[in-house]
């Protein structure tokens, strides 16, 4: 039976379509999805991983497995369901070989094409380390669980670095 059957009118019929639409919506995973247009094949590659990693229910399992992270109040689980609403990020790159820094992310994820003579795990983990950034400005324009400098040393327990680390243990 359909719904102008049951419930004459158009628009309850029009509110309960767009009660369904709302319900999909809601339901649907939305796992983050970077986007990458630029040429560099080691990022391409690993852009490509961290997109796998990204959409996989284990790798959310032990985010959210993590209760405390360093200079934050926000749980695992709080990050992981920011993470699954935040949608596409842009990454794109520049080249930098003076700087200390792998990448630079505030809304849009900058990788330093200059610090890429490294394993093609650890260029995912700084993928996800730096989606975990982007979430947390694009969720907020705010910083609720980032870290200082470019250096895990006294920061490895913050969430951009633990949940870098996690996803880097996807990496096939
Ligand atoms: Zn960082």
């Amino acid at each position: 039976m359909n719904a102008t059957a049951k419930y004459p009118g158009y628009r309850l019929k029009l509110n309960l379509i767009a009660a369904m639409a709302l319900f999909t919506s809601l339901s649907m995973a939305q796992t983050p999805r970077l986007h990458y247009k630029g040429s560099n094949s080691k990022v391409k590659a690993a852009v490509a991983e961290a997109n796998r990693i990204l959409s996989d229910p284990e790798f959310y399992r032990k985010v959210e497995a993590c209760q405390t992270f360093g200079n934050t109040t926000y749980s695992g689980t709080a990050i992981s369901g920011e993470m699954q609403r935040i949608g596409q990020i842009e990454v794109d790159d520049y080249w930098n070989p003076l700087s200390k820094a792998n990448a630079g992310t505030v809304s849009v994820i900058s990788m330093n094409t200059a610090k890429l003579k490294r394993s093609h795990a650890s260029i995912v983990n700084t993928l996800i380390h730096e989606s975990v950034h982007a979430t947390d400005w694009n969720t907020n324009a705010a910083w609720d669980y980032t870290h200082d400098g470019n250096s895990p040393a006294g920061q490895g327990n913050t969430a951009p670095w633990v949940i870098g680390a996690i996803g880097e243990g996807f990496v096939n």
